[in-house]
């Protein structure tokens, strides 16, 4: 029996374990892929209070660091199943806590065409700063038009000849200082109002078929292709335990409370207003600490 079982090892869960750790508590941290989530692809995070500039990797691996150094235990299997009774069943195991904290985050939202899943790791990513530099002196596209797409687009522009940046509408909701960043890159050229049609090719992606708003249809051809628009929450495996909203985000009160005792849900995973690194080890924090404050009370 454990405290407290986190469910996701990126900066939300590894704050909980902190949290949590520092308790005194028996803490088990289940992780799918690996440590770190989201911010491993952010190349450089300049808006994290009292650090000035860090890569996402440097940030996840001093908090997984620091989380190990307590005693904390990271297992690396797939949750497939919660229950109210705070059973976790697990690919190979099933672990039993007083409370679960949900820290599941988001992934990759996919543009859902034709090909997409068979173009993976053949000409189509979903994370530049893994797999840019396959793509040195070459032509590549980024689609999107947030933050993602136009960091992704900066750090693709010293690497590929050419890059695309193509959004479907004809501004960006990305920040100014990084849209005016790229627009000062000699070797970036944008494809605005126009959505992918189609993804060409027969082992590799060789070119993608775009429409414009009047409907003309035109081939671009491109050695990689990244996708950047946007997340999806990973809330199915909860649905007949918590309330999820209609985007699939896991509704709380007090922030971080779902509607079972005992159960919280940190991070990108909830329904918030502002999903950033900041607001995940927040709520990492909060979520340990009402756990901390019910097993105490229980004990
Ligand atoms: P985002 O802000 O949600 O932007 C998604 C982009 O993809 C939008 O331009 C959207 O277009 C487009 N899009 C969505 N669905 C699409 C589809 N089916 N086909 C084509 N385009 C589609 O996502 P994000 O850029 O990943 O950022 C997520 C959060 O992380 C944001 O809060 C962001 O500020 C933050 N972030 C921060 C940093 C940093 O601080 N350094 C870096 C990266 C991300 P529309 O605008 O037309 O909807």
């Amino acid at each position: 029996m454990y405290d407290i079982i986190i469910i996701g090892a990126g900066p939300a869960g590894l704050t909980s374990a902190l949290y949590a750790l520092r308790a005194n508590k028996k803490v088990l941290i289940l992780e799918s892929k690996s440590y770190g989530g989201q911010i491993i692809n952010a190349k450089e995070i300049e808006n994290y209070p009292g650090i000035k500039k860090i890569s996402g990797i440097d940030f996840a691996t001093n908090l997984y660091n620091q989380v190990i150094d307590l005693g904390g235990k990271i297992l690396y299997e797939t949750v497939n199943n919660v229950s109210k009774e705070k059973i976790v069943t697990t690919n190979k195991n099933k672990y039993e806590a007083k409370c679960i904290i949900i820290a599941t985050g988001v992934q990759n939202r996919k543009l859902n065409i034709n090909n997409e899943e068979k173009f993976i790791g053949k000409g189509l990513s979903y994370c530049a700063t893994c797999d840019g530099n396959f793509y040195k002196g070459k032509t590549v596209a980024v689609v999107g038009g947030g933050n993602t797409a136009i960091e992704d687009a900066i750090y693709l522009s010293d690497i590929a000849s050419i890059v695309y940046v193509i959004h479907r509408r004809d501004e960006f909701s990305a920040e100014k200082k990084l849209i005016n960043e790229l627009k000062n890159k000699k070797n970036v050229k944008f494809i605005m109002n126009s959505n992918i049609l189609k993804l060409n090719g027969n082992d590799y992606l060789e070119s993608i078929d775009l429409k414009d708003n009047k409907n003309t249809i035109t081939n671009l051809k491109l050695d990689g292709l990244f996708i950047a628009i946007g997340h999806v929450p990973n809330n199915i495996m909860f649905k007949d335990i918590v309330d999820l909203d209609e985007y699939g985000y896991i509704i709380a009160k007090n922030e971080v409370c779902t509607k079972v005792d005992g159960i919280y849900v940190a991070g990108d995973a909830r329904v918030k207003n502002l999903r950033q690194l900041t607001t995940a080890v927040s709520d990492g924090s909060i979520a340990a600490v009402e756990a901390i404050k019910r097993i105490n009370m229980n004990n």
